[in-house]
């Protein structure tokens, strides 16, 4: 799985720009990204991780990295919970297979 070696935050457009190690680019828009925070707070205990749509109003107040393994997002609604692993930006990513934005669920570490 890929690490990024670049994360830009486009204001403008609202989203993250990552590059990743393998030199792929992905654009992940903030509202995208908070539908699909994995938080218990957002998803609860379940075994399936479904996109929450919040709206497209959502702008994203910090970014931090935890450790080397994850991305922390703080959204202009509070939310700052959410621990966004590589891994997880990967699977979420447009270019990522399925391809295009995922608004259903993810099973088992598959988009379904
Ligand atoms: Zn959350």
């Amino acid at each position: 799985m890929g690490r990024p070696v670049d994360i830009a935050h486009s204001l403008g457009r609202n989203l993250l720009v990552i590059t990743w190690d393998d030199e792929q680019r992905s654009e992940l828009p903030i509202p995208y990204l908070r539908g699909w925070c994995p938080c218990a707070g957002c998803q609860g205990h379940g075994v399936e991780i479904r996109f929450q749509p919040v709206g497209d109003d959502i702008s994203a107040t910090g970014l931090y990295e935890m450790g080397s393994y994850a991305l922390g997002i703080r959204f202009s609604d509070g939310h700052d919970s959410g621990i966004f692993s590589w891994t997880w930006l990967r699977q979420l990513a447009p270019e990522s297979a399925p391809g295009g934005l995922k608004q259903g669920s993810f099973r088992g570490g598959k988009f379904v």
